[in-house]
Order: structure tokens, then sequence, then C-alpha cells
């Protein structure tokens, strides 16, 4: 199983218009600090699923017929935008598996085009797909999100075990539960922002990170969904992850 973590950024991205913080100021002079929507691919066997569309160049990137399907987390438009073209494709359709949202995002419903939003997953549904196996897990977010458990068939337990958890601030307690029966190889999680003095909404910042790495204790942790004033703070504090945690960046293939 191979996960490539196409956009790691927040919905600003990485660099932010109009801000000449010094990480965005980075990223214009080094494209590889760029940070686009958050966004990964997952291939396992002959399955390849795109996690989250937030990225609106899918019709280049992505040959017809060479996706099996989208993972969706949620509805936001970081996450969904390009499905607003990719719908108007001919000649295939596309499932799109995620949460059961009656809003969606702008008239994606009304005219999903090539896109099937026919199954939604409910929470924990486990589903097989070929040599991958997925698992919704809710997450606390402001909209209705799932992450993903990732996971090969037929490795009698022996496979590669990772989660996909973002957008969320900590996870919810039934999903911890979930998950503490299931050592994880690899945690992608939502880290959008330097320490708060406050616990944030919607996202995690670095602490409540830490505190959801240490409660899953997987063999790696990847941050993602991260902000331009995150990037910014850890140049200042460079010794701020643990071993074990780094930060993701656009294209990096686990
Ligand atoms: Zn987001
Ligand atoms: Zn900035
Ligand atoms: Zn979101």
């Amino acid at each position: 199983m191979r996960l490539t973590l196409l956009g790691t950024g927040d919905a600003r991205q990485v660099p932010v218009y109009g801000c000449s913080c010094v990480a965005c100021d980075r990223a214009r002079v080094y494209p590889q600090r760029r940070r686009g929507p958050c966004c990964a691919l997952v291939e396992c066997g002959g399955q390849r699923w795109l996690i989250d569309s937030g990225l609106s160049d899918l019709t280049e990137r992505f040959a017809p017929h060479s996706l099996s399907g989208i993972l969706q987390t949620h509805y936001h438009a970081d996450h969904a935008q390009g499905l607003l073209q990719l719908r108007w494709g001919q000649g295939l359709v596309i499932p799109v598996h995620g949460p059961a949202d009656p809003e969606g995002l702008a008239d994606l419903y009304k005219h999903p085009g090539i896109l099937d939003f026919s199954q939604p997953f409910a929470a924990f549904e486990r589903r097989q797909l070929g040599e991958l196996i997925v698992t919704a897990l809710p997450l606390t977010h402001s909209k209705p999100t799932f992450g993903y458990l990732l996971e090969e068939a037929g490795l009698e337990g022996q496979g590669r075990r990772i989660a996909y958890l973002t957008d969320t601030v900590g996870v919810p307690e039934e999903t911890a539960t979930f998950l503490a029966g299931k050592p994880l190889d690899v945690l992608a999680l939502d880290c959008s922002n330097a320490p708060q003095p406050q616990a944030p909404r919607n996202h995690n910042d670095l602490t409540r990170a830490l505190q959801v790495i240490e409660q899953l204790q997987p063999g790696e942790a990847l941050l993602t969904h991260i902000g331009h004033s995150f990037d910014a703070w850890l140049l200042d504090h460079p010794d701020s992850l643990p071993a074990g945690v780094s930060l993701a960046f656009d294209g990096l293939s686990i």
C-alpha cells in the first residue's frame, strides 16, 4: 500500500495570497515549500483512490479511468472544490464515498454529472475495495467528517495499517477506542496551527495533535493540513517535533 500526500496545506494554502510572512515568502522562492489543498492518493493492489478532491487540476493529473474513486473526508471547499469541474467529464462514472452530508458543496448533488454520491459511508462502516480495506472513522469538525483507516486485505494481520485523520480537533472517544485495538504504522493527522493558548474549535494545534499521537501511539506520525503561520512558527522553533513525528510536504510518498 502506498499513500502519497498530494496537498498538505490548509484552506488558505501556502503561500497565502498577499501574505509576506517568512513561510509564505519562502514558498514563493522554493516551490517545494508550497502547500496545496489537503488531498492524498492511496494505492493498493489494483486500487487507486483519491482521498479528498480539493486540487483544482484533477482532470490534468488523473487520466480518465485511472482512479477507482474518491474517498471524501467532508465537503468543505478546500477538500471538495475539484469535484466542481471533474463532474462535467464524459463517458465514465466516478464513485465518491464520504459522509452523508445533506448540504454537500454548492450544487454538486443537484448536478452530479459523472460523480456517484449514492453510497455514503456510515460511521465505522468497513468496506473492502479489492485489496484495500477502508473504515470510516468519525472526527470532530464543523461539518460531518470521516477520517479513514486504510488496511491491506489478505495479509493475515501482517499488512500495513494507515489512518488518515483530517479535518479534526482531537479525536472522538469512540474513534480512539476503535483504533486502540489496531496499532497504526502511520498516522497522517490534522495539525493546522502552532500551539494555541486555548483549544481550537475545528482543527488541531500542535499541542492537541501531540496529545492524539500520544493516545494512538502510531509507529510514525505525519502532520498535515498545515497553515502558513504554523510553518512560520516552526522556523523559529525547529526542535518542537518529538521523535517519530514529522511535517508532511506535498508529494511525500510512504
Ligand atoms: Zn480543511
Ligand atoms: Zn504567510
Ligand atoms: Zn474542513
